[in-house]
């Protein structure tokens, strides 16, 4: 650590300070932007390194492309506010049996080749990926780890006696990860950016709620996720988040539809033609 981010983080701490006890701490985060993208670089260093877990995509390369197109179709919402300081890129798991996504902090976001085969729109691919691209733009991850490590990890900080405990962190956030599960707020927030996102774009802005739709018909909203915090996470209960995602289209004047409608801003010919039928 060098003195500067000492500095920072000293001047952070007696900010924080302030506000002990009138408010929650769920903002206050110690990690700088480029902590952010370190971390996410770290941890994404360990997950290509772990192809048992995190087997790399290996099909028609073409899906990749698509994905990658439907992700700057999202990035491109002027709302997204740190694609100068975070390496924005999405990563296709190759997991046919997993349905779910992630995000590292600094804006790595990974897509399961299960979620994939599972949605059945484009619309509803860009609601998951800008959920996931809201976590990064917030700073959930190191929010949370601010609010983990917090007195220790200044300590040591403080005192220059850790410089590597960004590693370690990072270390930990690869072997550990329960404590990074999202908290009800962070979901709610990642949601609201969702909608925020999908506003500007071409899709319809509730997309994020589609996954949920069709998981709830299919019986199967109760496979909640683990570890690394995760789309599917278990809270808030996904039939909240479908009823948050329509108060929100409501509120904004916006027709509610489901999963199953066939508006064209659904775009489910081209992910059948782009996605189904090449998985
Ligand atoms: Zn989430």
């Amino acid at each position: 650590m060098t003195r500067a981010i000492r500095w920072r983080l000293l001047a952070t701490v007696f900010a924080a300070a302030l506000f002990v006890g009138c408010d929650d701490s769920g903002d206050i985060n110690l990690f700088s932007e480029a902590d952010d993208a370190k971390l996410g670089e770290d941890v994404a260093a360990e997950i290509e390194a772990d192809p048992a877990n995190y087997p790399p995509y290996d099909g028609d390369p073409a899906v990749a492309t698509y994905v990658e197109g439907v992700f700057q179709n999202v990035l491109a919402s002027p709302e997204v506010e740190r694609k100068e300081a975070f390496d924005y890129e999405i990563t296709l798991i190759g997991d046919a049996e997993t349905l779910n996504a992630f995000a590292l902090p600094g804006g790595k976001i990974y897509v399961y080749e299960g979620l994939l085969k599972y949605l059945d729109s484009e619309a509803a691919l860009a609601g998951v990926i800008a959920h996931e691209v809201a976590h990064c733009e917030k700073r959930h991850a190191t929010q949370r780890m601010t609010a983990y490590y917090g007195v220790s990890a200044l300590l040591s900080l403080l005192l220059g006696n850790s410089p590597s405990m960004l590693t370690e962190i990072a270390a930990n956030l690869f072997v550990n990860v329960a404590f990074l599960a999202n908290s009800r707020a962070d979901e709610d927030q990642a949601d609201e950016y969702s909608y925020i996102y999908m506003n500007d774009t071409k899709y319809y802005p509730g997309g994020v709620k589609f996954f949920f739709e069709k998981m709830r018909d299919d019986g199967l909203v109760d496979e909640g996720g683990q570890g690394i915090a995760t789309f599917l996470s278990t809270h808030p209960d996904p039939i909240d988040r479908i009823a948050t995602t329509n108060e929100r289209l409501r509120e904004n004047g916006v027709t509610v539809v489901e999963h199953d409608a066939t508006g064209n801003n659904l775009y489910k010919s081209d992910y059948k033609t782009n996605v189904l039928d090449k998985l």
